[in-house]
């Protein structure tokens, strides 16, 4: 079975039919949650880590969920139940991935700004490995070692210097890029840190970026890392493990949008590491949670200025970054039977021009009142939300077979100011 098929129905224009999702009829739901508010689909979600062990079935590998696309505990727990670590860039996260579920020898914590204070408590609690990205964090890693009386484990992140041939704000695998470092400065941290008693190096790391659509980058970048490694063991040095990272496109344009087939993928892999007998790790994110979610939103009102409408609607760029960020394209869908068509510059209600979910769409025609989906909404959404323009962070909503459970309330006015307070003593330094 392919994994966007099943029961889930995730295809944004079977959800549009049948106007549920995982089996929860979207406009109960909408009157039971106050708009704006995040769904997702947990039999999808389901499906994916499914389809991606199924491609991996029998090579020794470890899928580490990227945290940071959708890190809601209840997501973390449901990763957690299916076996699924965490790749984590935060204490906060490492918290969270805890808290969920997900044992520490389970969770790799990579990210190029390490806090002395943030690696001390990932080494406390014993987490797998850290994807090192500087000489300064390698060294600081050994020294907190060291302190702890403990032994490190560590992959070098590479940059393997290839373009991800994706949105430049999300390419991490450039030489310009701020992560990771280059083959030569590797080999010598390889010669430097063999026979260390607190740190041992012995897995290599590449990220090469998000919202990858084709395989050609992979092929490149996974080639150079696997060259590498073999220089690594000609060297003499042990290699464990060689984490891939994440990366892997979903489909934000129904019909338009071709996201690499995981099998191929997976196919790519065994090909390139055919003679490596170490653990592979993947750090996926998007794929696993992106097309698993929508953000549901009502029309407040259509403003006509000359040519142009606007479609204002309830979410705002403060709930959904991406277009403002990326100029992102999610798909729009009214979920009403009315049929006559419209143009739309598709805003939230927060004052900056930015706020922009589509410009010029093609829909049908709305009324103040209309609830719409957002597609493709799983992944960097809850995650990137504000409260910019004083808006509570939305709810989110968790479908199972026709259930659902609120996995995020809505939060309060009290819960946004939480922690503001009027100035009742002044400091002097
Ligand atoms: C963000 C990130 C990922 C996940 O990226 P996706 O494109 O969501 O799969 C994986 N690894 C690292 C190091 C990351 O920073």
């Amino acid at each position: 079975m392919s994994v966007v098929e099943g029961k889930a129905m995730t295809a944004i224009a079977d959800v549009a039919a049948s106007r549920t999702f995982d089996g929860v009829d979207l406009h109960a739901l909408a009157a039971a949650i106050q708009t704006p508010f995040y769904a997702y689909s947990a039999n999808a979600i389901r499906q994916r880590i499914a389809g991606l062990q199924t491609a991996f079935d029998g090579l020794d590998h470890r899928i580490c969920y990227a945290v940071k696309a959708n890190s809601n505990i209840a997501i973390l727990q449901l990763m957690a139940h299916q076996g699924i670590g965490a790749d984590i860039v935060s204490v906060g996260e490492l918290q969270r991935s805890l808290a969920a579920g997900i044992p520490a020898e389970r969770i790799v914590f990579s990210g190029v700004g390490k806090t002395r204070e943030e690696i001390g408590k990932a080494l406390a609690v014993g987490v797998w490995r850290f994807n090192v990205e500087s000489a300064d964090e390698l060294a600081l890693l050994e020294q907190v070692a060291k302190e702890q009386g403990a032994c490190a484990r560590a992959a070098v992140r590479i940059n393997p210097d290839v373009d991800a041939q994706t949105h430049a704000k999300i390419s991490t695998g450039k030489a310009e890029n701020k992560f990771g470092v280059s083959i030569d400065e590797a080999r010598r941290w390889f010669v430097q840190s063999s026979g260390s008693a607190h740190l041992r190096l012995d897995g290599l790391h590449a990220h090469i970026g998000s919202q990858i659509l084709s395989l050609e980058p992979f092929r490149r970048a996974l080639r150079r890392v696997e060259d590498f490694r073999r220089e690594l063991v000609e060297a003499g040095h042990e290699i464990r493990s060689v984490d891939i990272g994440g990366g892997l496109g979903v489909s934000y344009r129904a019909g338009l949008d071709r996201p690499v087939d995981v099998n191929e993928y997976a196919a790519l892999v065994r090909e390139i590491f055919a003679s490596f007998n170490g653990t592979l790790v993947l750090e996926p994110g998007r794929y696993l949670v992106g097309e698993a979610g929508i953000l549901l939103t009502r029309a407040i009102r259509v403003k006509s200025a000359g040519e142009r409408e606007f479609l204002v609607v309830d979410a705002a760029m403060n709930d959904l970054l991406r277009p403002s960020l990326y100029e992102a394209w999610h798909d729009i869908v009214p979920l009403h039977d009315r049929r006559e068509p419209a143009r739309y510059d598709v805003v939230g209600p927060v004052c900056e021009t930015g706020d922009t979910f589509a410009r010029d769409r093609a829909m049908t025609r709305c009324r103040a009142g209309d609830l719409l989906m957002i597609g493709g909404a799983g992944a960097y959404g809850s995650s990137m939300a504000s409260t910019y323009n004083s808006r509570p962070l939305t709810a989110e909503v968790l479908l199972d077979d026709g259930r659902y459970a609120v996995i995020r309330r809505r939060q309060s006015f009290a819960e946004m100011v939480a922690g503001e307070q009027l100035p009742q003593a002044w400091n002097e330094t």
